[in-house]
């Protein structure tokens, strides 16, 4: 992965280095600036200021270096500051920022289109709208499925999550921290059980028949416009459902002419060893919505789809100032070529071979850790106290905590906020993660 690692001028040595406490003098101090003015609404994880960032490593004002398991969520799949991302982003920032491409348009609007065109599941003639964030894209598909289907209603899932705006918090399954306080909410939404093996135990045909017979009873299927899925669930705990679930759930979606959706802002764009998760359950949704991860960490969303789904918006219906924005889209288009050159599938398949085992290790030590689950390099565990069953969520948050203190970021998930997520950049060594596993090894033994 040469040019991944290529060294910038800005490059930041690939190895975990702490200096200071944590959070450091300067971030404590920027912390301090930062209660004064921005809105307490908006939270951080760990307050730790980050100055510069390159690969798998993050470095923070005082110069402490972490192994970043999060990659901001999902967004820089890539790695941080890739060079050749950097240098077509940059570029396009010195021949134009903006024109609106609802004014004017540009080449490399239509290329991101073409690529999407490309790479996501299902040969048909394929049409994208492209927009700025995840939320946007989900609002965006809702809007098409209801022009297309001339029908109200959205399903979704539970333990799903959708993004922050008015509808999608009446989309996500989570109210706190999410939507509380913050009605009223879009009406005609509608939540069914999903698949969840672990703790469901069903197999995909008798939870889809759950979920179907759900929805037929609570909406009736001729009300609904879309139902919109995550392949793998992100926010909600990295659930895979049960084999032959999302294919039955498609096929009624199909019988019924309900608009299928894939949520892929998080499990999409090579994060798993496919470029799109749907890939790995034999699915080819109607329309797939990409975000997080598509430009290295420029703000670009798109819906992508069925062609003929997809026109049924008028002319007009669809866009915004930034949708689009060519700097994010040049970015974007250097991202699928790395995706290519590098062979980043390959690389998601390399981390799971190296993470799975690594996590399976820790589950026979810790009886803790009940599930060991997720495919490519979207892995997750989930903690149960042995004793009482519960979600053990006060011992995610203490080893997220310690590891952050020795160096590693990694991020929790779940509704119960009892998993502990693994979504590393595909620049990530089997070297660092293994010395991150090792981190949560100590942290677990230190409880
Ligand atoms: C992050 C996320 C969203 C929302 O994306 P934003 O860019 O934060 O608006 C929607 N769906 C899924 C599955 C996500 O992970």
């Amino acid at each position: 992965m040469t040019d991944i690692l290529a060294a910038p001028a800005t490059t930041v040595p690939q190895e975990r280095k702490i200096v200071t406490a944590i959070p450091g003098p300067r971030s404590q101090e920027l912390q301090r600036r930062r209660l004064e003015v921005v809105s307490d609404g908006v939270s951080s994880a760990l307050p730790v200021f980050i100055e510069r960032a390159h690969g798998a490593i993050v470095e923070d004002v005082d110069g402490n270096r972490f192994i970043d398991l999060g990659a901001g969520i999902g967004v820089t799949t890539i790695g941080h500051t890739v060079e050749s991302v950097v240098a077509a982003a940059t570029a396009q920032l010195q021949k134009v920022t903006h024109t609106l491409f609802t004014i004017t348009p540009y080449e490399e609007y239509v290329r991101v289109a073409e690529l999407l065109a490309q790479h996501t599941p299902g040969d048909f003639a394929k049409k994208t709208v492209l927009v700025n964030s995840g939320a946007e894209a989900v609002e965006n598909a809702v809007k098409i499925a209801r022009k297309h289907t001339r029908r109200p209603g959205v399903a979704v899932l539970e333990h799903a999550y959708h993004g922050r705006t008015n509808l999608t918090m009446a989309m996500n399954f989570k109210a706190s921290p999410y939507s509380t306080g913050f009605g009223p909410f879009a009406g005609d939404v509608y939540r069914a059980p999903n698949s969840y093996p672990f703790h469901d135990g069903l197999d995909g045909q008798a939870a889809a028949q759950r979920t179907i017979s759900y929805l037929e009873k609570t909406v009736g299927a001729s009300d609904l416009a879309c139902l919109v899925v995550e392949p793998i669930q992100g926010e909600g705990g990295f659930v895979v459902p049960a084999d032959g679930y999302l294919p039955a759930l498609q096929e009624w979606c199909t019988a019924n002419g309900i608009v299928f959706v894939a949520d892929e802002i998080q499990s999409g764009m090579a994060r798993t060893g496919a470029y799109y998760a749907s890939e790995h359950f034999g699915l080819v949704p109607d329309l797939v919505l990409s975000a997080k991860g598509i430009a290295a960490g420029l703000p670009l969303a798109a819906v992508t789809g069925r062609a003929e789904i997809m026109d049924s918006a008028q002319p007009g219906g669809l866009g915004g100032t930034f949708g689009g924005n060519p700097v994010a889209a040049a970015a974007a288009i250097a991202v699928f070529e790395l995706i290519e050159r590098e062979d980043l599938l390959g690389a998601g398949r390399r981390i799971e071979a190296t993470l799975k085992p690594a996590l399976e290790q820790l589950r026979a030590k810790y009886p803790v850790i009940a599930d060991v689950r997720g495919i490519g390099a979207m892995l997750a565990i989930e903690l149960i106290d042995p004793a009482t069953g519960a979600p053990a969520a006060d011992v995610v948050t203490d080893v997220a905590a310690r590891a952050a203190q020795e160096g590693v970021l990694v991020l929790t998930a779940g509704t119960y906020g009892n998993v502990l997520r693994f979504l590393p950049s595909l620049a990530i060594s089997d070297e660092l993660l293994l010395d991150a596993i090792g981190v949560l090894d100590r942290a677990l033994a230190a409880r």
